[in-house]
């Protein structure tokens, strides 16, 4: 039986197939989200040193997704392959380096087992066929630009941008929205936050959003079309709100030390793309419209 009709006919499999890509696109997601920053800021000084006409700098080595290959920050062990299997590793490890048993990371296995049970409840919720398969891709990408710009206050244009395209694309076959929903939903998505932008520079003289939550807006417009707008802002307000207590509580974070909207427009985006219909249709019912 061809692989496509066995996982049709048996969900489980689809379910467990997506739960193992999962975890092992979350291994590689968890060195675009450590390495993306740090070539982007190499390419920034380059770009600058050249622009500025300063003398030439010294060359650095190569560094990319794919080299240097992994090793621990501490003792520069090099990370063997059977040190790299998705959270089982760490596990096995007791989550220290096998050489000089320094401490590694939780972020790194609770990456993996995110984005492993993300993906398996996108193949759980439906099935098997392009709906799903794009959707995964769509889940990924905005698990590393949430944890980058949660990080760094960065949503770097190389990640929401083929994105942008790729909803654009998806939907002029159809496959979520028509595609004048989706052109719509992606200059709506941009000008409400580039509006916003405007007016709270205006009146208070500040930045209040990074250019790069208006891209992002933009591309889960692209997605859902204009019509998962609204919901998408209220939510993100709403698990802005209570996520930020809740991290609050946990870091006693000063309250100037800026808050990242991005990873809040991809939680509540996510959302509205799943449950959009049914969250507004409860709403509707619930305030007697229907
Ligand atoms: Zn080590």
């Amino acid at each position: 039986m061809p692989l496509n009709e066995y996982l049709t006919l048996y969900p489980p499999a689809f379910v467990i197939t997506a739960l193992v890509l999962g975890l092992v696109i979350g291994s590689f997601l968890n060195v675009v989200i450590w390495r993306l920053p740090k070539m982007l800021e190499r390419e920034w000084r380059m770009q600058a040193h050249d622009v500025l006409g300063l003398p030439g700098e010294t060359p650095l080595p190569t560094y990319n997704l794919m080299l240097p290959h992994s090793q621990c920050p501490h003792c520069a062990h090099r990370i063997r392959a059977w040190e790299n299997i998705p959270v089982l590793s760490y596990l096995l490890l007791r989550g220290r380096c096998s050489n000089c048993a320094a401490p590694i990371s939780k972020r790194y296995p609770l990456t993996e087992l995110a984005c492993g049970l993300l993906s398996a409840f996108i193949a759980w919720h439906f099935g098997f066929g392009w709906p799903a398969c794009l959707l995964l891709v769509l889940t990924w990408g905005l698990l590393a630009m949430s944890l980058i710009d949660a990080e760094h206050q960065l949503l770097p244009d190389v990640l929401v941008l083929p994105l942008l395209w790729l909803g654009l694309i998806v939907n002029s076959f159809d496959l979520f929205v028509p595609l004048h929903d989706a052109l719509w939903g992606a200059v709506a998505g941009y000008m409400a936050l580039w509006s916003v932008f405007w007016l709270f520079k205006l009146i208070t003289g500040k930045d209040g959003i990074g250019h790069g939550d208006f891209k992002l807006l933009a591309m889960l417009g692209a997605w859902g079309g204009w019509q998962i707008l609204p919901l998408t802002i209220l939510l993100s307000s709403l698990v802005g709100a209570i996520l930020g207590v809740i991290l609050l509580r946990l870091r006693d974070a000063k309250t100037s030390t800026p808050i990242p909207f991005g990873p809040y427009l991809a939680i509540a985006g996510w959302i509205a793309l799943l449950w959009g219909g049914q969250i507004t249709d409860f709403y509707w019912q619930f305030v007697g419209f229907k």
